[in-house]
C-alpha cells in the first residue's frame, strides 16, 4: 500500500455537533463544541445555512470560547448548523484549511461537513482522486469524502452518502449539512460515537450527550453503527450501510476520552469507570494501602471505585491546575518536573508516611507516570501501587484516537515489571482486556485493538509501520 504522509489519518482526536431548525442555530452549534471542548483544543469551525443568504463559515485556531464572539456569531445566519473542534498532533495543525467542516459545491448544490475518525484508506484514495484530476487544498482524509461525494451521480444526499460508504474504510462520525437538511452518519462498525437530542422543536447531532444537556436538548438516541439519518422540516429517514461485522465501539472512549458526564448506553460515563475501578481492585488489591488516590481528572472515578471495592479511604493527593495555557514561560534555571507541576501538585499532608494506591486511566510512553511517582515520592509517599484503569497500550489505534506508534508505546517496549522499575513505583498493575469487557458489560461490540492489536478491518500493514511525527499525549483532563 502507498502511503502518503500529507494525509492526517493517524491523528485526529475530534468533536463534531449539529443543529437543525433553530432560530438561534449557531449559538447552540458554539455550546455544544464549548461541551465538547475536550475531544479537541487545537482549532474550531462553525458553518451555519440561512434559506436566503447561503452558508456561512467562521474558523479558527485554539480554544471555541477564545475564537468567537456575539458579533461574530451574529454573523452566522441561518436556522441549521454544524461544528466541528480539532486536535491534531501533525506538523500540519496550523493549517487554516484543515480546520473543518469543510464547505463545498457540488451538481446538486452545496453540502457541508465535519468528521469525526480517521479513514484508513485515505491515502489510497487520494492517490486515486488527484489521478482523476481532483485537487486537494488540506491534509485532512475528510476532504476525500468530498472529492467522492462530488462525484457521485446520485441527486438524493443519503443515497450520494451511501455510495461513498462504499469506498471508505476505518472510522467516521459525520454530521453532513445541505440547504434544508441535517445527515448524521456513522461507519458500519460505530468507532467513534453520536448522538440524537431534541429542542424545541429543533434537532441536534453531537459527539457526545454532554454537549445535549449544556443546551437544554432532550437525549433522543444514539445514531446506530452504519446508519444515515437524515433530518428534515417533515421528519427524520434513515438508511442503514450493510453490516459486515458486529459493533466495534473504541474502548478507549468511556475509558478516557469521553467526558465522565456522556452517557452511553443509558449509562454514562462516570458509572463505566467506577466499574473499571471496582475491577481493578478485585484483580489487583494493595493490601497495604492506606489510601486510594486519582491522577485528576481522568482518573478519579476509577480510583473511587477502586476504593469502594477494597475499602480504602479516597484522599485528594495531588490538586490539578485547571488554568494551565498552552504557552508559557519556563524558568531559566531548570525546576525538575516542571511540566507535570504546572498542572498536578501533591499534598503532602495526606501522603507523608503513607502507603498510596495511585490510580490512572493509561500509560502510553509513561512520560507522565514517571514524574508523577517522582514527585509523590518527593511529597513524602512510602509506598506507590500504580493501578491503571485499562489494559497495557501495546499497539496504535487507527480509528481517532492519538496513540503514537509502538516505538513509543512503553507497553509494546517493555514488561510490566520493567515498566514498574521504570516509573520507581513499588508496584504497578494494569486492567486485564476480560476486567474491562466485564466493567464496559455486553450491550455492545467494542473495539480492544490497541491492547490487542487485532482490528475488526485489515489496515494495511504498511500503516501499521508508520512513523509518525513523535509526539505523545499530554496530561489532560
Ligand atoms: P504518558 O505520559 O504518555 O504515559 O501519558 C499518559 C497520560 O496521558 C494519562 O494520564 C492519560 O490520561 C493521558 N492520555 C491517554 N491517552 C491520551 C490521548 N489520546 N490524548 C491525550 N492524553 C492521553
Amino acid at each position: 500500500m502507498i502511503i502518503d504522509e500529507s494525509i492526517d489519518k493517524l491523528r485526529e482526536e475530534c468533536g463534531v455537533v449539529g443543529i437543525f431548525n433553530h432560530p438561534e442555530s449557531a449559538n447552540l452549534a458554539y455550546l455544544g463544541l464549548h461541551a465538547l471542548q475536550h475531544r479537541g483544543q487545537e482549532a474550531f469551525g462553525i458553518v451555519s445555512c440561512d434559506d436566503q443568504s447561503g452558508f456561512h463559515t467562521h474558523k479558527t485556531f485554539g480554544l471555541v470560547s477564545d475564537g468567537i464572539d456575539k458579533s461574530k456569531l451574529e454573523l452566522l445566519k441561518g436556522s441549521s448548523s454544524i461544528g466541528h473542534n480539532r486536535y491534531s498532533t501533525h506538523g500540519s495543525k496550523y493549517r487554516i484549511e484543515n480546520i473543518q467542516p469543510f464547505v463545498f459545491n457540488t451538481h446538486t448544490g452545496p453540502l457541508a461537513i465535519c468528521h469525526n475518525g480517521n479513514l484508513t484508506n485515505a491515502d489510497t484514495l487520494k492517490v486515486e482522486l488527484e489521478r482523476q484530476g481532483a485537487i486537494f487544498h488540506s491534509t485532512s482524509d475528510t476532504e476525500i469524502f468530498m472529492h467522492l461525494l462530488a462525484r457521485t451521480p446520485y441527486g438524493d444526499p443519503k443515497t450520494r452518502i451511501m455510495d461513498v460508504t462504499g469506498r471508505v474504510k476505518g472510522a467516521y462520525s459525520l454530521v453532513v449539512m445541505t440547504p434544508d437538511s441535517l445527515i448524521g452518519v456513522r461507519d458500519p462498525y460505530g468507532y467513534r460515537p453520536l448522538v440524537m437530542g431534541k429542542k424545541d422543536g429543533a434537532t441536534v447531532l453531537a459527539s457526545e450527550s454532554c454537549a445535549l444537556d449544556l443546551i437544554g436538548a432532550e437525549f433522543v438516541r444514539e445514531i446506530k453503527p452504519g446508519e444515515i439519518c437524515q433530518i428534515r422540516k417533515n421528519g427524520v429517514e434513515s438508511v442503514y450501510i450493510e453490516r459486515k461485522a458486529p459493533e466495534n465501539f473504541c474502548s478507549f472512549e468511556p475509558i478516557y476520552f469521553s467526558r465522565p458526564d456522556s452517557r452511553m448506553n443509558d449509562v454514562d460515563v462516570y458509572a463505566y469507570r467506577s466499574k473499571i475501578g471496582e475491577q481493578l481492585a478485585t484483580e489487583s488489591p494493595s493490601p497495604d494501602a492506606d489510601l486510594v488516590i486519582a491522577i485528576p481528572d481522568s482518573g478519579v472515578a476509577m480510583a473511587m471505585g477502586y476504593a469502594k471495592a477494597a475499602k480504602l479511604p479516597y484522599d485528594v493527593g495531588l490538586v490539578r491546575n485547571h488554568y494551565v495555557g498552552r504557552t508559557f514561560i519556563e524558568p531559566t534555571q531548570a525546576i525538575r518536573d516542571f511540566g507535570v507541576r504546572l498542572k498536578l501538585n501533591p499534598r503532602s499532608t495526606v501522603l507523608r508516611g503513607k502507603s498510596v494506591v495511585v490510580v490512572d486511566d493509561s500509560i502510553v510512553r509513561g512520560t507522565t507516570s514517571i514524574k508523577i511517582v517522582r514527585m509523590l515520592r518527593n511529597a513524602g509517599a512510602e509506598k506507590i501501587h500504580v493501578r491503571i484503569g485499562s489494559p497495557p497500550i501495546t499497539h496504535s489505534c487507527y480509528f481517532g484516537v492519538d496513540t503514537p506508534n509502538r516505538q513509543n508505546l512503553v507497553a509494546a517496549q517493555k514488561q510490566v515489571s520493567e515498566i514498574r522499575d521504570m516509573l520507581g513505583a513499588d508496584s504497578l498493575a494494569f486492567l486485564s482486556v476480560e476486567g474491562l469487557k466485564k466493567a464496559l458489560g455486553h450491550d455492545r461490540g467494542y473495539c480492544f485493538g490497541c491492547f490487542s492489536g487485532k482490528y475488526a478491518e485489515d489496515i494495511g500493514t504498511k500503516i501499521a509501520e508508520q512513523p509518525t511525527d513523535g509526539s505523545g499525549p499530554g496530561l489532560r483532563a
